[in-house]
């Protein structure tokens, strides 16, 4: 087998783990085995325990109506026939006179019941018995009369009457149909088993399939979008947590759509980056080098004007990489942040001169921080050229340094085109452009925001941008401020 395939995360996962169909048919086999043990161990195990303790209720309860009705003759020979039907058993009640049972009621619910069938000497030691015991008594005993043998309970009871004598009730009850029963039930009990493991099997392999069907299809989708079709859409087949998972495989997927046209338009703006000095310098060189009396100062400034350009773009495209990969740490110390920003708008004062630019400093007092101080200019700087690239007629560029709750804030605006609501949350992101044709910057490479956010973020500084269409935008920062009172403190 081709060794991709075997080392692939998806092979070895199959290698590893069961499938669905056949942990559900596990678990539902348990449940079928559970049911039956439980149904078996009621129904069959303790069937005649269950049927006879409830024999025994109604064997007391028979006790008690006769008993409380040995004063009426009548009303007693009629419940004893009510409640020998009513259970299904044999009755028979006798009064003891002189130790002598005479019978007063009975009714006869099987002709072969033991209690009819006794002679008197068995009777008479039947009643003395339940009379020593005072009280009453339960016992299983094989009945044979009628030629089969049957399991039979017979029930003796005694009570003294109204008008002092004795009473005793005998009571007969088969549980001969109750065996029968079972037998039949633990007969059964193997087919109905074989019958509901199948359909567990049945109902497994039916909702392992409803259950599979769209991970496989997702596991399809996500298949084609690891080969870099961004297009592979994640259906969720109708079920809630599978459709979640669609979803957020399907916002994955437009993500990485995104970010693979950014990497293209990286690359795009990059080389046309690295292009436009390249030619330049190229093209005055062999100027240079063709015609006689060219070799002049200006178009050797203009050599290295282009170099130092295409310097300072693999310099910062360098920096980037490192802030985001962790490995350009801040290094802070304590500096005059007021300071910084006038070196940079002195760096900016020939350009500015020359193009009429207009860029004011607003301030109360100078501020110090505790930051990268190489950082921190690189942001001023960044925000500055930014906003010089973009500002509107006026030319005009407002910097403001204002502090507040023990935090110092620089604001950048410019009178600009502005940037639209929904293009904000990007600005930030590599290669990210809002109109997509390559502006060209004053001084820098346009891999500025990048830069300022990973620079920010290292620092633990807030940032943000406030802009309105067409009225220009405002680039702001915060730092903890530091002043001569805290100066110790914060060292
Ligand atoms: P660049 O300016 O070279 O394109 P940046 O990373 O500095 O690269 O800026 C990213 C995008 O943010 C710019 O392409 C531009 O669309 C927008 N942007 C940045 N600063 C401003 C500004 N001051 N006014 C309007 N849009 C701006």
């Amino acid at each position: 087998m081709n060794n991709d395939r075997i080392n692939s995360p998806i092979y070895r996962s199959r290698r590893r783990v069961s499938g669905i169909s056949w942990r559900l048919f596990g678990m539902l086999t348990l449940f079928v085995v559970l049911s039956l043990i439980v149904i078996w161990t009621f129904q069959v195990a303790l069937l005649n325990r269950f049927y006879e303790s409830s024999k025994l209720d109604e064997f007391h309860q028979t006790d008690e109506e006769i008993f409380s009705a040995t004063e009426n003759i009548e009303l007693l020979q009629r419940i004893t026939y009510k409640r020998s039907i009513g259970t299904d058993s044999c009755i028979r009640v006798f009064k003891i006179t002189d130790g002598v049972p005479s019978e007063i009621a009975d009714c006869d619910a099987n002709i072969n019941c033991f209690i009819h069938h006794a002679d008197g000497g068995e009777i008479r030691r039947l009643c003395t018995s339940v009379l020593e015991k005072d009280g009453n008594y339960t016992r299983r005993i094989s009945n044979s009369v009628g030629g089969s043998t049957v399991i039979v309970t017979i029930h003796a009871a005694a009570s003294k009457g109204a008008d002092g004598s004795d009473y005793v009730i005998l009571q007969e009850s088969a549980l001969l149909p109750l065996s029968a029963t079972v037998t039949t039930l633990e007969h059964q009990f193997g087919w109905i088993m074989c019958i509901l493991i199948m359909g567990a099997l049945v109902m497994a392999l039916l909702l392992s399939r409803l259950i599979c069907l769209p991970m496989e299809r997702m596991s399809r989708s996500a298949r084609r979008l690891a080969k870099g079709e961004y297009d592979a859409h994640f259906f969720g087949g109708g079920y809630r947590e599978a459709e979640e998972l669609a979803e957020a495989l399907n916002y994955a997927a437009s993500e990485l759509a995104k970010t693979d046209n950014l990497q293209k338009e990286l690359v795009a703006n990059i080389s046309h980056d690295l292009r436009t000095p390249l030619t330049m310098i190229k093209g005055y060189g062999e100027v240079m080098r063709d015609i006689p009396g060219e070799s002049t100062p200006e178009n050797m400034q203009v050599i290295i004007d282009e170099t130092e350009r295409l310097t300072e773009l693999v310099n910062d495209m360098l920096d980037l990489s490192k802030i985001r990969a962790g490995t350009r740490k801040p290094e802070p110390e304590i500096f005059d942040l007021t300071e910084v920003i006038g070196a940079v708008m002195l760096r900016y004062e020939k350009f500015t001169e020359q193009q009429e630019y207009s860029i004011t400093f607003e301030k109360a007092e100078n501020v110090s921080v505790n930051a990268d101080r190489t950082m921190i200019l690189q942001v001023v700087y960044n925000l500055v050229n930014n906003a010089l690239n973009y500002t509107g007629e006026d030319k005009k560029v407002q910097i403001k340094q204002t502090v507040e709750g023990g935090r110092v804030r620089v604001s950048v605006t410019d009178t600009g085109v502005g940037i639209a609501p929904e293009d904000i949350p990007y600005i930030w992101d590599r290669y990210y452009k809002v109109d997509k044709v390559h502006k060209r910057a004053v001084v820098g490479t346009g891999l500025g925001l990048s830069i300022v956010k990973g620079i920010l973020e290292s620092h633990g500084a807030r940032y943000g941008v406030e802009s309105v269409i067409d009225k220009g935008s405002t680039f702001w920062f915060e730092l903890d401020a530091i002043y001569d009172g805290n100066f110790e403190e914060e060292i």
